[in-house]
């Protein structure tokens, strides 16, 4: 009887959606916000309401309901809410939604992981000089697939072509969406209903859904593996060849590294056996690097001459790690590979190479030919600081947070390493400097999640329970920002 009269009391608080409507707050959002949206969401809004209602009536009330997902005002019903208030907090709920839903889900973010090609973080950042001609060719019209010297259809992948002819030594290219594309269009074109031969050690998964068998599978050739996990011997591929045999592939085992008792058969060794049983070669090389980095100190990883100089025949990598440019997938070929079996595969239709792309691998590419590449491309960069130059920054990046700090947070620098990433040099690292944030009147988790929340995002690392940002891939010219944003979260805790 009394539940009765409560649940009739609540659900008089709520509000009629006209009545919603007609308010001048949502009025004015309705200036620039079409109404089928705005009658969504105080729909919404509503709903929410009536189940915080039905949660006070049964005596469970909660955070759930209205206050759900991370909205910030919790709404409290209780005897004394009024019809006022229930809706105030109706217009409210509506507002904070639709300004969420305005707001852009794929924004920056600053990278203190020290991780430089960072997948999750978007790979490589890009060149001044790519984003410049990404811009160009944006605003209006391009000649993206015509001639202008001849007045006539032209191609879309000529504007690189001969750029990476000539950087890479290569007799032939085909550029296309991404590294996966264009090992699948390669397997595709050059071994359909064909055996591939490949190492059991180098059958990778590489960021979770490219896996070399599932590819193998999809492209229609036939995977014959050898060897075992750690070791495969050149007799291994060689007991495997048969006349159905279209292709022997080498992986680049990118994400991990077999150590210990282990062995695998050079690209050398590889190219001399399918030289001696007119068998090409394919290498998919993930990660190809035109410039020599062992001059930063870091070995293991060949220069895509060096591969090409092997005589394999052919080599697939992405344009978005070491290269330094756009997610893109390049193909090239040398020793009597017919490309034209890549290029009029439809495969190559649907997995062609957008003109922001294109733009952005053009430029990306044409720096290469000059002297100053490494100070341009934003990768080359950062694998190029010198541990003298992280150690001032960080220094100097210390006393800028200290004087916003407030003894919020215990503040220090210290040495740490840095890692490549995506997927080259698995086993290396960079030292680097580090700020070292650790528990004061703020938490490590409290900092992380601030950090992230914030505009632009914030993204560090937690080791050995403290907050730590990476100095090598934050960009210089982002420090000042990021000092601020420490700034507004410092207070904002402060005064929590
Ligand atoms: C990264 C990688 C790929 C996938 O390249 P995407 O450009 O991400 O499509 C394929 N093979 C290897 C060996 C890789 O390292």
């Amino acid at each position: 009887m009394i539940d009765a009269v409560r649940k009739g009391q609540n659900l008089r608080l709520v509000p009629s959606v006209d009545k919603v409507l007609n308010t001048p707050e949502i009025k004015e959002a309705l200036n620039h916000t079409p109404r089928w949206l705005i009658l969504k969401i105080v729909r919404e809004a509503l709903d929410e309401f009536r189940i915080s209602v039905s949660q006070v009536r049964s005596g469970c009330h909660s955070q759930k309901g209205i206050g759900k997902k991370g909205s910030s005002g919790n709404l409290h019903i209780t005897s004394s809410t009024t019809q006022e208030d229930a809706l105030r907090m109706i217009i409210n709920r509506a507002l904070e939604r639709n300004a969420s839903i305005q707001t852009n889900s794929l924004r920056r973010v600053i990278n203190g992981t020290g991780v430089i090609i960072h997948t999750n973080l978007g790979r490589a950042p890009l060149s001044p000089e790519a984003i410049s001609l990404i811009n160009e060719v944006a605003q209006g019209y391009s000649n993206l697939e015509y001639d202008l010297s001849e007045g006539k259809r032209g191609k879309r992948t000529s504007h690189v072509h001969g750029l990476v002819l000539r950087l890479t030594g290569a007799e032939d290219a085909f550029v296309v969406n991404n590294n996966a594309g264009a090992v699948l269009l390669a397997l595709n074109s050059l071994a359909e209903g064909k055996e591939v031969i490949v190492s059991r050690g180098e059958l990778v998964e590489i960021g979770g859904s490219f896996r070399i068998p599932d590819v193998m599978k999809k492209s229609g050739a036939i995977m014959r593996e050898v060897g075992t996990t750690n070791r495969t011997h050149i007799s291994d591929y060689e007991n495997a060849v048969s006349e159905n045999t279209g292709l022997l592939l080498k992986v680049h085992t990118s994400n991990y590294k077999i150590t210990g008792f282990s062995s695998d058969v050079s690209l050398k060794d590889l190219v001399d056996l399918g030289s001696k049983c007119r068998i090409p070669v394919m290498m998919d090389l993930g990660s190809g690097n035109l410039t020599d980095i062992s001059i930063f100190g870091l070995k293991g990883e060949p220069t895509i001459h060096e591969i090409l100089s092997t005589g394999v025949n052919v080599v697939t990598f992405s344009g978005d790690k070491l290269l330094g440019g756009p997610q893109a997938g390049i193909i090239l070929s040398q020793g009597g590979i017919d490309m034209s079996v890549v290029r009029i595969n439809p495969l190559a239709r649907a997995l062609r190479i957008d003109k922001l792309t294109l733009a952005a691998l053009e430029a990306t590419l044409r720096l290469y030919q000059r002297n100053d590449y490494a100070s341009s491309n934003p990768v080359m960069k950062m694998i190029g600081i010198s541990i003298d130059d992280l150690k001032s920054r960080a220094q100097k990046c210390l006393s800028m947070f200290e004087e916003v700090n407030k003894g919020m947070m215990i503040l220090s620098t210290r040495e740490d390493e840095s890692s490549v990433g995506g997927g080259a040099l698995p086993s290396e690292s960079l030292p680097t400097f580090v700020i070292v944030f650790k528990r004061g009147r703020i938490s490590v988790e409290e900092l992380d999640r601030a950090f992230r929340g914030s505009s632009p995002a914030v993204v560090g690392r937690i080791k050995d329970g403290a907050y730590i940002l990476d100095l090598r891939t934050i960009m210089e010219d982002d420090i000042p920002l990021l000092i601020n944003l420490y700034e507004k979260i410092v207070e904002y805790m402060g005064v929590q």
